[in-house]
């Protein structure tokens, strides 16, 4: 099918607003297909290979048992990174050993700590977050000298675990306790190391030059998954050979990136695999360039012994913790996978956080929400019931107002992929007929002793068709704007 910008205007041209508006919204997603299709099929792919060269190298039988129905499909999906290729079993070992070499993200992604606050960094494939997406966001941590005393260590881990903020459905916390040694001490590192891998939920950066001293910590937190730091020139087979031995991540160290390709190279020939690189400047402008250089080397040149997530230390870049927060927001959005700090506070956490959560969003998809049904306060069997979409703004705004309104009510949020109200009624995903049959299934029947539902303003239009499609329901058309949903609960109550 042939579709053009002028097709689009003529067809739209010609209808009333409704129809033209799905007829938009239909011929703009066949356009984002077709240019996808062709992107994948013709660019070429984060595996180095186009969607047509790996498409060659399959059987093409298009079996199905890769879980999408052709060959060609699996082979684009492979190409965007959406599938594994052990998914096909029918690979010859030739392609396999070629698609294997090519499909190794340029940037390896190394998983740090366990439990709650486990996480992974690197692992991504473009530049430029508006490329694609960013996928593994900067972990923070905060820094704790090894010759702390045990209640202060305490009080600080209660202090830190405290932030924790609620946002779109998401809990924004930090991840991270680094460990220094800084006076050599095997045995108060390791208990400070103990206290903090089993009565906090924080995973662990265990630093020391000592590999004695590192192994004390390593043998009270292994649990924990902590990253080693650092793998040096001065104590790469040392260090490498814990690091091995235990399975832990390790954290490398270098005066320049040249030194760091060179011991990179070193310790992924003893057989190490997860890497993080420290190109050893605490000069902002050197640290900068760095980082871009360490992220375009492998996306851009192939350059795999660069291809590692980065660690780096404003807490040893600056003197009060408030400059450190301005050199770590520039290190979050360029390309830092973990930012060390010399405290958290909240004031000066929480926009980091915040900044995190936004660079790391996926530009290419709405936040949602799970469908289902949500209790507003304390609902019971007489309590309103109001049905919205699954888009997060929408939902985060109304379940406010409704909360506001002190209403205790049902919430039904029915999945439209993350669509608005409006747009959402205009592409055919919150018609009269879905939403009802959404009604039917959710449950809410069993929770109320009533019949009576609340539609939002935006899609009165749909109040019909629901109404033949749940014959028994009393169809309310709720206001258009959410902030009047309190005073309408309100007089509906009364
Ligand atoms: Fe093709 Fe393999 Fe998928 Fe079968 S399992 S459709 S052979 S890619």
């Amino acid at each position: 099918m042939h579709i053009s910008g002028y097709m689009l205007v003529d067809a739209t041209q010609q209808m009333d607003q409704r129809t033209s508006q799905m007829v938009y919204l239909f011929f703009a997603e066949a356009l984002r297909h077709r240019q996808a299709l062709i992107s994948l099929i013709d660019q070429e792919s984060i595996m180095g290979l186009t969607g047509i060269q790996i498409f060659k190298m399959l059987p093409k039988t298009n079996c199905g048992e890769c879980g999408v129905p052709t060959c060609l499909a699996f082979a684009m999906n492979l190409a965007s990174g959406k599938a594994e290729l052990d998914a096909c079993p029918y690979v010859s070992d030739e392609a396999r050993e070629k698609l294997a070499e090519a499909s190794a993200p340029p940037i390896r992604p190394v998983a740090i700590g366990a439990g709650d606050r486990a996480f992974k960094v690197g692992g991504e494939t473009v530049m430029y977050r508006h490329e694609k997406t960013f996928y593994n966001p900067t972990a923070l941590a905060a820094l704790i000298a090894s010759d702390i005393d045990a209640g202060d260590l305490d009080k600080k881990l209660k202090e830190w675990n405290a932030f924790q903020y609620e946002r779109v459905g998401l809990n924004l916390r930090p991840e991270l306790v680094a460990l220094k040694d800084v006076n050599g001490d095997a045995s108060s590192f390791a208990a400070a190391a103990k206290k903090i891998a089993e009565e906090s939920e924080f995973g662990l950066v265990l630093m020391s030059d000592n590999v004695d001293v590192l192994k004390a910590g390593v043998d009270v937190s292994a649990f924990k998954k902590p990253l080693l730091y650092a793998a040096t020139a001065d104590n790469a087979d040392d260090m490498g050979n814990l690091a091995k031995e235990k399975g832990l991540p390790l954290a490398v160290k270098a005066d320049d990136i040249d030194g760091l390709i060179a011991l990179s190279d070193k310790l992924t020939g003893m057989g190490l695999k997860d890497l993080v690189l420290d190109s050893g400047s605490r000069e902002i402008k050197q640290l900068f360039e760095d980082q871009v250089a360490i992220r375009r080397a492998p996306l851009k040149a192939g350059n795999r012994s660069l291809g590692f997530p980065t660690i780096t230390f404003p807490c040893e870049m600056a003197s009060n913790l408030d400059v450190e927060t301005m050199l770590s927001s520039l290190l979050i959005a360029k390309y830092a996978g973990i930012v060390v700090l010399s405290d958290f506070k909240g004031e000066n956490l929480f926009p980091l956080l915040l900044e995190r959560l936004n660079i790391y969003t996926d530009p290419q998809r709405p936040m949602t929400v799970t469908e289902g049904i949500y209790e507003i306060g304390a609902p019971d069997e007489n309590s309103p019931v109001l049905v919205t979409t699954n888009f997060s703004l929408t939902y985060f705004i109304v379940s406010g107002e409704i909360e506001g309104s002190r209403i205790p009510s049902w919430l039904l949020i029915m999945d439209t992929e993350g669509l608005s109200v409006m747009t959402a009624w205009a592409a055919g995903k919150f018609a009269g007929d879905a939403v009802a049959m959404f009604v039917k299934k959710c449950g809410i029947v069993d929770k109320v002793a009533h019949k009576q539902i609340i539609i939002p303003g935006y899609a009165a239009s749909i109040s019909g068709e629901m109404e033949e499609d749940l014959p028994d329901w009393q169809i309310t058309i709720g206001p258009r704007d959410a902030s009047l949903i309190p005073k309408f609960l309100k007089d509906l109550a009364a």
